[in-house]
């Protein structure tokens, strides 16, 4: 068979050649020794979820800290996905977690010199790359129709061998050129295969370097590498696009493994050095004690959406990911408090293979602790953005009232154990909101050793004596008064002994006024929370408790 007539036949307009691309148009990155590139290449299907998310980290962090290149690849080969504004969506959600890109697709357009970063616009070059291999009686074009391929299928089943397109079964592997140009005029469809030289019996061994050494059956299969519209498959795509950005890691989910021979045969027809493979492992939740894959459908927590909607700030996600992402990075946190987790130096072989563990009760955690080190100010700037976007009914509450709502971010976050109640805005705005009126209600029901007829008697000696210049000491004092007077224990201790001798303790008198204050049981420090609602609103309060 005359391949290059064969090329020529198929491929009439492509008239550049893979060494032109290789040499001229994306040449070796001049970068500094070991520096890494990497890319995240979504398709735009308008979901990004959290496996992207901390596949993106390991992509920003292996790039970043050794001075590589971290790019944004769109795969949008398939015209079946594509959503409207699922681009935004995706450099939006990125870049609210603080991943910012080098190089590809931007809001503005692309940037680079590796481009077209939009697959879509990367038809000659796969085109090319297709000429080449037709030209080596390395691909070939098949006619075959879907009733055809599943009359094979049926026939494999028959005959309980392993379904798909290869040796005996490839029936247009030869076909000869007079037929195919036959078919050509015909303008029958076609798409082009590999011609695998793999065996089902064959192995090759492959470093993956999150998994260590990989020992897997070689690709024998004649996978399509064109569909009939011209446009690659996701295997030819990625080795020719890796190859000619001159990625030098490939971080990809673990579903990718199975088709990691393809892969390889690929690079090793096209004479290509392999990228490093990185697979990373699923992302696990335990749901009611059993670890199970988090799914789209299911888990909220698994879209981007869920943490920006919630208010998360971007530094409390990052600090956690990175928790899951390498064993021993909370080990480094704990020496290294104060920190920013850019100095950790991140490591494929650190990371899961089993399944990263996804807990929002420990990225809750995590968050109060983060948020405890970030200073008041940010936190009511974020909250206002955050309010901006997904409350609106807040803005004019937050702005109006700036100043008492930093005050009350800030009760009890000085002093060597500082409280940590604040977590994601829709949380702290809920944590903060008895300060408006209008969201001002009271949640908490009285102790029970405190009926409704009590309560108010005992608010009412409190509206008595309430003087909103007493200071935190003398405030105190009353209280105690008040629990002494109405037949309740001035120290809790007291009670403990006796309890017979009392009615309850100082602390359920304060429980009452809390409530009355603040509509809640728990709550950092009533005096000060006092001070910061002003005479008038505390008197208020009191009075409507103890009516
Ligand atoms: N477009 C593929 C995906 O969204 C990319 C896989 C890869 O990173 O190679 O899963």
């Amino acid at each position: 068979m005359d391949y290059k007539k064969l090329a020529d036949l198929l491929f009439p307009n492509i008239t550049k050649t893979v060494s032109y691309y290789e040499e001229t148009v994306f040449p070796k990155r001049d970068l500094k020794e070991g520096a890494v590139v990497t890319r995240l290449a979504p398709s735009p299907t308008g979901f990004i979820h959290l496996g992207n998310l901390y596949g993106a980290f390991v992509d920003e962090r292996l790039a970043h800290q050794n001075g590589g290149i971290f790019m944004l690849r769109i795969e949008d080969t398939d015209d079946k996905r594509k959503v409207e504004g699922a681009i935004e969506t995706i450099i939006s959600s990125l870049e609210y977690f603080d991943l910012k890109f080098d190089e590809g697709v931007t809001v503005n357009g692309e940037i680079g010199h590796y481009g077209p970063y939009y697959q879509s616009h990367r038809a000659e070059i796969y085109q090319t790359v297709a000429k080449y291999l037709v030209e080596q009686g390395r691909a070939y074009p098949c006619f075959c129709t879907e009733e055809e391929l599943s009359e094979v299928r049926k026939q494999q089943e028959a005959e309980k061998v392993t379904p798909g397109y290869y040796g005996k079964w490839a029936k247009d592997r030869d076909l000869t050129l007079e037929e195919i140009e036959k078919r050509l005029k015909n303008k029958e469809s076609f798409v082009l295969r590999f011609k695998s030289m793999g065996s089902e019996e064959g192995r090759f061994e492959i470093e993956d370097a999150i998994r260590g050494t990989l020992s897997m059956p070689e690709n024998f299969q004649d996978i399509v590498l064109l569909k009939s519209n011209g446009i690659p498959t996701y295997h030819f795509a990625h080795v020719v696009d890796d190859h000619l950005m001159r990625v030098t890691h490939v971080v990809r989910g673990e579903e990718w493994l199975s088709t990691l021979p393809i892969h390889y045969e690929l690079f090793k027809t096209l004479g290509w050095e392999l990228p490093i493979y990185c697979h990373t492992a699923h992302m696990m939740k335990i749901d009611n004690g059993v670890k199970r894959k988090l799914s789209k459908r299911k888990d909220p927590e698994m879209g981007l959406g869920y943490y920006m909607e919630l208010g998360y700030f971007p530094a409390a996600v990052r600090e956690y990911l990175l928790t899951i992402l390498n064993s021993n990075f909370e080990e480094w946190r704990m020496a290294n408090p104060d920190s920013n987790i850019s100095e950790f130096k991140f490591s494929l072989n650190k990371m899961s293979i089993s399944g990263a563990l996804f807990d929002l009760n420990k990225l809750n955690d995590i968050s109060k602790d983060v948020l405890v080190k970030i200073p008041v100010e940010e936190i009511y700037s974020f909250l206002l953005d955050w309010a901006k976007k997904y409350k609106q009914e807040i803005v004019s509450n937050l702005t109006e009232h700036k100043d008492s709502v930093i005050k009350l971010l800030s009760v009890g976050r000085d002093g060597a154990k500082p409280r940590k109640d604040l977590i994601y805005c829709e949380q702290i705005f809920d944590f903060i909101k008895y300060f408006f009126d209008e969201y001002f209600e009271i949640v908490d029901p009285y102790p029970q050793n405190i009926d409704e007829e009590e309560a108010k008697k005992l608010l009412k000696a409190y509206l008595e004596t309430y003087d909103h210049n007493d200071d935190q000491t003398q405030w105190f004092e009353k209280i105690r008064e008040i629990a002494e007077q109405n037949g309740y224990a001035a120290k809790p201790k007291d009670y403990k002994k006796n309890p017979d001798m009392y009615k309850g303790h100082v602390g359920d008198v304060s429980t009452v006024i809390r409530l009355a204050i603040v509509g809640r049981a728990s709550s950092p420090d009533v005096w000060e929370i006092q001070q910061i609602l002003g005479e008038k609103k505390v008197r208020e309060r009191i009075k409507k408790a103890a009516m």
